[in-house]
């Protein structure tokens, strides 16, 4: 059926072998016992802290974390030594502080265990040695990490500091361990280079806020408030031979070619069928690592493109589930490589199918583990629920601005705004049953706040109907579901951390307005009820616009969204200019979440990170053209001609004219669009600013791109396969992967 091409002729044998008993997993461990012996044995948490530490120390840690304080010196040093006692029994060699920096990846430095002991004379010795310095505080060389412009204001120095409230963990590499330390990543003056650190600082903001508006809310006992996070990620498998073979996604993780296969998704099997052995035998291998470093991994399943799948973990608090989330993504690399496959995490690996999102499920819950999204059963949980919701919507409201922007990267411009993934334009979907009891609390049916009246509503109902509802609208950016906030617009290759802490500083924000309301509404009514749902209903009204129930997709919504008054920003460049706002962002100075320094230089990162990206993949498509669509398309017409020729000569009668005429438009389409390409690009750096740059990209660079891209697509159906020198679509997405 397909043409051996080499890419084809070596993918059997890279099959992992299979048998039906007991997995052996890459580790040689018996995936097929039970997960609770093995969940975590490659992490060091507070549990075993707890077990291994002297009781004052282990006390110290608890307070010093409880506290926000720093941890002693003494502290430190107990905590280190039980900690290599721990790492080097496992076998790890090395440590390194493992960080975020604002390139959305992780970092890390590596340094081995090891320190000399001068003996005798000029003898060395050398001992496992690790220190309470080494662990709390590192040095890495910060200057080739991205700080957006602030070390020219700040100083060079970059310091990195571990997380104690996220476990330490060991990965194994091929014939390696190392023992990694989750870290903040700041610069002299504190301010944050990482991702991480302005998510700590949102769950502060958060919780101090959540817990003064639960305070007047009359929930008097509640001391801390943590928001949870579970994010269901996206992801396409394909054969490392195919991928190998395209220097597209070599340089991109992408696709910058390629024809629609004739089946696509249009079947919509893929999404119901039984996850092909080969992906299964990955996802096995991967779920037993992940368990092994504690990451709580529950669904797998196909999503709707062929060889696209869905991985999705329990809820955790959100820092860990961000670190969590991040672990997930380099480990599926590095067990995918290990099957002889490709994971790709990009948000558009293919044109004209499905792109990957990853869906973050999003909610809050008090010190008693009670989700404050969960209407609850009594009719105090009811209100509560009611007037939590009512400030969520409000923050998304105040904020959609800077949450598009939040979300704005290169790969997810492909798939916000297709048919087939949430909308740039951000509202909120509540599901009919909640919108009604909103609706009815707006026009004032519903306010005497009375237990029947609060019990009429039927807010405790809610649960059981927005699952079944819920899924049925999967267009909504950001959709109630139940007992959680599910922010979908967010793109597969994310860093959680960016969005969720914008999301967090919103609703930390919205919080504080609130209470205020609630106190002054306190003040003037008897009943805190009552004044509770006087307040649920000016929210619910003022943030009217935000919510919108209907079909995203649609051309009306796009009109209706833009009468509302809402942003409508389109692309990264549109939705990055937001951090220019001072107005727009002004929340995440007052809730301390980001400095305006930072504001300023995560904006110049971004810009930054979406030229280089951009210029990779226009060089990337141009190189393709030269190098390999070009000549197989003028391979294929002089082959034609000839032939052509031949014919006439023999005097048969044949007029193949016309596709050689269609091949030769194609090739001149091509020639014309990519030579401008050329010449657009090596003007680029002259356009200006980093600004103007991006908006060059944006409108001049990227519309020629889809042309020439377009072009490029059609060539591929003149060209004889044999002649192709790309694994195509059908390759890619359907051979070998299917059964
Ligand atoms: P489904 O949507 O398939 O019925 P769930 O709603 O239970 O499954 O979960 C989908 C994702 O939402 C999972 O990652 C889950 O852990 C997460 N989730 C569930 N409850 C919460 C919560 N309170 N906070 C954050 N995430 C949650
Ligand atoms: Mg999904």
């Amino acid at each position: 059926m397909f043409t051996e091409k080499p890419w084809n002729r070596t993918l059997s044998q890279t099959e992992p072998s299979k048998n039906n008993g007991a997995i052996k997993s890459h580790h040689g461990l018996d995936s097929t016992a039970p997960i609770s012996e093995y969940f975590g044995e490659l992490t060091f948490g507070l549990g075993q802290m707890r077990e291994k530490l002297p009781k004052d120390a282990y006390q110290n840690l608890v307070k010093a974390l409880d506290q926000g304080k720093k941890l002693t010196s003494e502290t430190g040093e107990a905590i280190a030594t039980v900690i290599k006692e721990w790492a080097v029994q496992k076998g790890a060699t090395h440590f390194c502080h493992w960080f975020q920096p604002m390139t959305g990846l992780t970092a890390e430095k590596h340094d081995a265990f090891i320190s000399i002991q001068h003996a005798h004379h000029s003898e060395l010795k050398v001992i496992e040695r690790f220190t309470g310095s080494q662990l709390i505080q590192g040095e890495p060389d910060a200057s080739s990490f991205p700080s957006g412009g602030m070390r020219s204001t700040f100083e060079a120095r970059g310091y990195t500091a571990w997380d104690p409230s996220s476990p330490i963990f060991i990965v194994e590499g091929e014939n390696s361990k190392t023992l990694c330390i989750p870290c903040v990543f700041f610069g002299y003056h504190g301010e944050a280079l990482d991702n991480k650190t302005p998510l700590l600082r949102s769950c502060q903001a958060l919780s101090s806020e959540a817990v003064e508006f639960l305070k007047c809310l009359g929930d008097l006992d509640a001391k801390s408030i943590t928001a949870t996070l579970g994010p269901e990620q996206e992801y396409f498998l394909i054969d490392k031979h195919h991928a190998n073979a395209r220097p597209d996604i070599i340089m991109t993780g992408r696709t910058l070619q390629g024809a629609p296969s004739p089946r696509g998704q249009q079947l919509e099997d893929h999404y119901f069928g039984s996850i092909p052995s080969r992906a299964q035998a990955f996802m096995v291998d991967l779920e037993h690592e992940l368990y092994r470093l504690g990451v709580p991994v529950k669904t797998r399943h196909n999503e709707v493109a062929p060889s696209q799948f869905e991985l999705a973990p329990i809820f955790e608090n959100v820092n860990i589930a961000a670190d969590h989330n991040t672990l997930t993504m380099e480990t599926m690399k590095r067990v995918a490589s290990r099957h002889g496959l490709v994971c790709l995490i990009n948000e558009k690996p293919f044109a004209g199918i499905n792109g990957s999102g990853k869906h973050c499920n999003w909610s809050v819950s008090n010190d008693k583990g009670e989700n404050l999204l969960d209407p609850g059963t009594t009719p105090h949980q009811n209100l509560r629920f009611l007037a939590v919701v009512s400030v969520v919507l409000q923050a998304v409201y105040k904020h959609a601005d800077v949450l598009r922007a939040a979300i704005a990267s290169p790969g997810n411009d492909h798939r916000l705004g297709g048919n087939e993934a949430p909308p740039a334009i951000i509202s909120v979907f509540l599901g009919s049953m909640l919108d009604k009891i909103f609706n009815s609390i707006e026009k004032g049916e519903a306010n005497q706040a009375t237990e029947a009246q609060i019990i009429n509503l039927g807010v405790g109902h809610i649960p059981n109907i927005s699952k079944d509802y819920t899924d049925r609208n999967r267009t909504s950016p950001f959709a109630f579901t139940g007992n959680k906030f599910e922010f979908r617009a967010v793109g597969s290759s994310a860093n959680v951390s960016v969005p969720v802490s914008i999301l967090n500083a919103a609703v930390a924000e919205s919080f504080r307005e609130a209470t205020q309301r609630l106190k002054d509404l306190i003040a003037k009514k008897k009943n805190r009820d009552e004044a509770v749902m006087e307040l649920v209903r000016t929210l619910a009204t003022e943030s009217k616009n935000i919510r919108f129930e209907g079909n995203n997709y649609s051309e009306e919504w796009k009109k209706e969204a833009k009468k509302r008054g809402l942003p409508i920003l389109n692309t990264t460049a549109e939705a990055l200019e937001v951090l220019h706002n001072e107005k727009a962002t002004e929340f995440l100075v007052s809730t301390k979440v980001l400095s305006r320094a930072e504001i300023e230089s995560r904006y110049h990162i971004a810009v930054e990170r979406y030229n280089k990206t951009l210029e990779i993949e226009l060089r990337a498509l141009n190189e393709l053209c030269t190098g390999f669509i070009l000549p197989a398309l003028e391979t294929q017409i002089s082959s034609s001609a000839e032939t052509l020729r031949a014919l006439h000569t023999s005097g048969a009668k044949v007029s193949q004219t016309l596709r050689l005429e269609m091949m030769e438009t194609a090739l001149e389409s091509i020639l014309k669009k990519q030579s401008t390409l050329a010449e657009k690009l090596a003007t680029l750096h002259s356009k200006g600013t980093e600004g103007q740059i991006m908006k060059a990209i944006a409108e001049e660079l990227t519309p020629l791109a889809s042309e020439l891209r377009q072009a490029c697509d059609q060539a591929e159906t003149w060209v004889a396969d044999a002649l192709w020198p790309l694994p195509k679509y059908r390759e890619m997405l359907f051979l070998n992967n299917q059964a």
